[in-house]
């Protein structure tokens, strides 16, 4: 028998766990959580924005009125009431939306799951943005696509780079909002462009929409579910407006497919807690989110502002970055010869991290980009975190 030494247990995984990767994000999140680091590479919310006096009394609201429904199995499509709540504040958007169309999921991540479950058979093309959230390619990655790549800009998706790569595609899958990794987002023309081309093509749109109420303007884009909800599948989440440690996101799709997504969720977990379910509805039912999230879009929207001051100030030209109108993340172009990775080395030295830019290209890396996250990071270690990474550039032009 021959050993293998990177499997210590000697037992045989699957090939579909063998081909599993680590996340490069939360491989490098492991050695920026010392405090001592200013850390422009989590994408984690900032925890000053977590309502915890307002959770706590709901969470005691709903165990002293509701406690034996709240600790009981509960259906896998979810909780009505939220479901219905979900609904409607699509209809207030213009969508007609009901609630047999939402789907409750254990945070957004999960609807990428058991997309890739329902929708990709091993081989599949399918489309992604240049670049792209890392966790959508790792979840359909276990499904075994073959990924083609759509072209973006500074207005986001380019739909008429679409056509040229859709043969046999089995769906799109878009970020229109304040896009996680870049902070783009799609213009509003786009937004029918893409709409039309993915519905002329017969091809299933995905808008993954965690970012969209974060707008610092206040005014939030039109979804495009709204322009077509026969032909968009929407991925909301709670993890961004309220606190992503109660896992708790929702699809909203055409009813055949919430059917087929359901059976695919009963086999992965049977439902998602109906506790944080009840709470999260009797949180959100009366409007507390209205006031809630312009307090979120505030702080920032600052932390944005700061953070392109100092790259303004300190990165010398010839290093290029996006200016985004909401969300939580910038993304950085350097000269091409240029190595994220190496300069990520060099920063942690200094106590400073990011994220590198290639692993969030599907196809193609360009090893010359990175992430920076300004929204866990006070204004002033924003400021020292990129004139130290200006200067590490600089020695490097
Ligand atoms: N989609 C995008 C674009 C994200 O950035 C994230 C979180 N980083 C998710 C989905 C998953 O979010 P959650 O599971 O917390 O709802």
């Amino acid at each position: 028998m021959t050993i293998d030494h990177s499997n210590p247990l000697q037992w045989r995984f699957s090939d579909r766990a063998t081909a599993l990767q680590s996340s490069a994000i939360r491989e490098i999140l492991k050695i920026t959580q010392q405090p001592e680091i200013i850390s422009f590479a989590g994408g984690l919310p900032s925890p000053a924005t977590f309502p915890v006096d307002v959770m706590k009394a709901a969470f005691d609201k709903v165990l002293t009125t509701s406690g034996h429904t709240a600790l009981q199995y509960g259906p896998t499509d979810g909780y009505m009431p939220l479901r219905q709540w979900i609904a409607d504040s699509f209809s207030k958007d213009g969508a007609k939306i009901v609630p047999e169309q939402v789907l409750m999921v254990s945070g957004s991540q999960q609807a990428l799951d058991l997309l890739g479950k329902v929708l990709i058979n091993e081989g599949d093309r399918v489309l992604v943005e240049t670049p792209s959230y890392l966790g959508a390619l790792q979840a359909f990655s276990v499904y075994g696509p073959k990924f083609a790549s759509v072209q973006t800009d500074d207005d986001g998706l380019i739909p008429s780079s679409i056509a040229p790569v859709a043969e046999g595609a089995r769906l799109l899958y878009s970020l229109p909002n304040f896009q996680n990794p870049t902070g783009r987002t799609l213009s509003i023309a786009r937004r029918h462009e893409l709409v039309e081309t993915c519905a002329r093509l017969g091809l299933p749109l995905i808008e993954d929409d965690p970012y969209g109420a974060l707008s610092y303007n206040g005014d939030p884009l039109p979804k495009m579910v709204a322009m077509n909800p026969d032909g968009v599948i929407y991925m909301g989440s709670f993890s961004k407006v309220l606190t992503p440690g109660i896992r708790l996101g929702y699809v909203v799709a055409p009813q055949p497919l919430v059917r087929r997504l359901e059976l695919a969720k009963q086999a992965a977990d049977l439902h998602t807690a109906q506790l944080t379910q009840m709470v999260v509805h009797e949180v959100v039912k009366d409007g507390f989110l209205d006031q809630h999230i312009p307090t979120i879009r505030d702080l920032y929207g600052k932390q944005c502002q700061a953070m392109l001051d100092a790259l303004a100030e300190f990165f010398p030209s010839g290093v290029k970055w996006t200016r985004p109108q909401g969300g939580m993340f910038i993304w950085v172009t350097l000269p091409q010869h240029i190595n994220a990775v190496e300069l990520l080395d060099a920063a942690i030295k200094e106590k400073v991290a990011f994220v590198p830019g290639a692993p969030f290209y599907a196809t193609d890396p360009l090893t010359n980009t990175l992430r920076l996250s300004f929204v866990t990071v006070p204004p002033e270690r924003i400021r020292h975190g990129v004139s130290v990474l200006g200067r590490l550039i600089s020695a490097r032009m």
